[in-house]
């Protein structure tokens, strides 16, 4: 691909915009002008040209099905983004006083109702930006609580299949980190649990349903353990899409939670754009919430910033509402039965490629699985790996799976379908996978040097992360 600036020639472009009546002495201080701007020069047809053709390089869920395994990369319906673009609330102020937002209001706080529903949670905060800030709210939520008590307890248990983001999160709020072990079929581990539980433990993280896409087995006891120790029991929800109108989080015995209103409820995400990870809890740990609260006295509906045991701000007002925005109308549109159908439907479509890939791919954890599951590389014949399956999937028109990830797996491969995939298109997966165990077993080549069809052939993934080139530069 060459850039614009490689198809610029001097006086290519011959439009000239009209003068603004600034006079470049008078108007602007000079410090502030630029003797040369350089722009690429190429006329329009060129320019469309150019940015036509690069929007259709990109690959999305609009494009193609996009597997992959913890991201939760569902359709996000138009009509979410049709009401979200509306000007009444792109061009909400968000410092307006709060008489002329009430609309705005009242979506934020019938959806966190809407969440504390669904998850049983006694209270949410919208706040947090992404999953990883709602861990760290939450976390910093923790360390207040012991606080308080007068209890020091400078440990957090975090399961070896964790999600990498809850170490991270853990860490930076300054706690100590420490590894409980699965169990070979994939649940925590009860014995390592016990090893590790003393009077220095904060909480247990625990991602549900577990990075394998499993649900773990032994969550009442663990919960139960926790407790007699005077713990906490953290949740990492931020895929609800096996659960959500099945089963509370908070009768698993967990205290407080983050959920992701990118993945589950359906906002488009993914390179970093904005996100939205509500931190709920259980009435014991409600003063801790962030501020403001979305509050609502008689008929009216308030920013409450009074509240001299929270954590504080944790986001500019009160986190992305455009994303609070959009999970409001889907859950609206889904209602109480939709939201349970998103669930069996998602369980249902990823049982049914598991049940139709373990004769080709070697199978880890053999049991019903959630929303996802995970393959291995094990028995892959010809030395192809993991990272050659995911790179020759690209050429059939197929997003990869989530690679090498949860670290327990060696080689693994895991896959999320979702909920809004059809049959069709479940079944095109089965063929392409299994089309890729042929091509491994009788042209090993052609997997190991793939990606064949698409722009760029395979990269050097790591010199890309070590020495990443953000920016054109003339030469
Ligand atoms: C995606 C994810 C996160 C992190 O969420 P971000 O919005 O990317 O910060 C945390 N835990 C699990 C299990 C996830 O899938």
């Amino acid at each position: 691909m060459s850039t614009i600036f490689d198809k610029s020639r001097i006086g290519k472009n011959k439009y000239a915009v009209p003068g603004y009546g600034l006079s470049s002495s008078g108007d602007i201080p000079p410090s502030f002008l630029r003797s040369h701007v350089d722009l690429p020069d190429v006329n329009e047809t060129e320019m469309v040209r150019h940015y036509t053709g690069l929007s259709t390089l990109n690959f999305g869920v609009d494009t193609g099905m996009y597997p992959l395994g913890s991201c939760t990369m569902k359709y996000n319906p138009k009509v979410n983004e049709k009401l979200a673009s509306m000007e009444s609330f792109t061009s909400l102020h968000p410092m307006i006083d709060c008489c002329y937002s009430q609309g705005a209001l009242q979506i934020m706080h019938e959806l966190t109702e809407y969440l504390c529903s669904i998850t049983g949670m006694d209270s949410f905060s919208l706040a947090p930006a992404a999953g990883a800030h709602g861990e760290l709210t939450a976390v910093m939520m923790i360390k207040k609580y012991f606080q308080e008590k007068g209890e020091n307890r400078p440990v957090i248990l975090i399961p070896d299949s964790a999600h990498g983001t809850n170490p991270a999160s853990v860490a930076m709020c300054g706690f100590e980190i420490k590894t409980v072990h699965s169990n070979p079929e994939g649940d925590v581990d009860i014995e390592s649990l016990k090893s590790l539980l003393d009077e220095n433990v904060a909480a247990m993280m625990l991602t549900s349903p577990s990075t394998l896409g499993l649900f773990d087995r032994h969550l009442t006891q663990v919960s139960r353990l926790l407790h007699d120790n005077g713990s906490l029991f953290y949740c990492d929800g931020a895929n609800l899409n096996a659960v959500m109108g099945v089963a509370k989080i908070k009768d698993m015995g967990f205290d407080i939670m983050h959920v992701n209103l990118h993945k589950t409820f359906s906002t488009p995400h993914g390179g970093g754009g904005p996100g939205s990870g509500p931190v709920g809890v259980v009435s014991k740990l409600v003063p801790y919430l962030p501020v403001p609260a979305v509050v609502k006295q008689g008929n009216e509906y308030m920013l409450n910033y009074e509240n001299k045991r929270s954590i504080g701000r944790v986001h500019s007002f009160y986190g992305n509402f455009l994303i609070m925005l959009r999970a409001f109308i889907y859950i609206r549109m889904m209602g109480e039965k939709g939201i349970r159908g998103v669930s069996e439907h998602a369980v249902l479509n990823a049982n049914y490629l598991m049940a139709r890939l373990k004769s080709e791919y070697h199978l880890p954890y053999k049991r019903i699985c959630m929303h996802e599951f995970v393959l291995s590389d094990r028995d892959l014949p010809n030395h192809v790996t993991t990272n050659d399956v995911a790179k020759r999937i690209l050429d059939y028109g197929i997003h990869s799976p989530t690679v090498y990830f949860p670290l327990i797996v060696d080689g693994a491969l895991m896959v999320e379908p979702t909920e809004t995939e059809s049959l069709e298109y479940l079944d095109d997966f089965v063929k392409v996978m299994k089309q890729i165990k042929k091509e491994a077993m009788e042209d090993p080549d052609m997997v190991k040097n793939a990606p064949h069809k698409t722009p760029l052939r395979r990269v050097d993934a790591v010199t890309a992360a070590r020495k990443p080139v953000l920016k054109w530069e003339k030469e």
